[in-house]
């Protein structure tokens, strides 16, 4: 098993992150977040993806998303339809 222990983000140098031993460096989930809100271009993706950060930590499906968008540059309508059906569901509260 692979040892785990907290280290400060080296970004922030705020927020503790949980890394194991292999990784070299550790960036907490803000940051992670942060940096993908800058590498997203396309005014219609910004504005899909720009919901309250709660959501993405709440959510994995909606973080996996973004996270796809960043690996691969696009979402199929598919994932665009389910991503904005899980927003309205969280928006209600559900
Ligand atoms: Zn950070």
């Amino acid at each position: 098993m692979a040892i785990r222990y907290k280290q400060l983000c080296i970004r922030c140098k705020k927020n503790y992150v949980s890394v194991t031993s292999k990784q070299r460096y550790a960036v907490c989930y803000e940051c992670q977040m942060k940096n993908i809100d800058a590498k997203v271009k396309d005014p219609k993706m910004k504005k899909l993806l720009d919901i309250p950060e709660e959501y993405y930590r709440k959510n994995n499906f909606l973080a996996n998303i973004k996270l796809n968008y960043l690996r691969f540059g696009k979402l199929s309508e598919k994932q665009i339809e389910v991503f904005k059906k899980v927003v309205q569901q969280m928006k209600k509260g559900s």
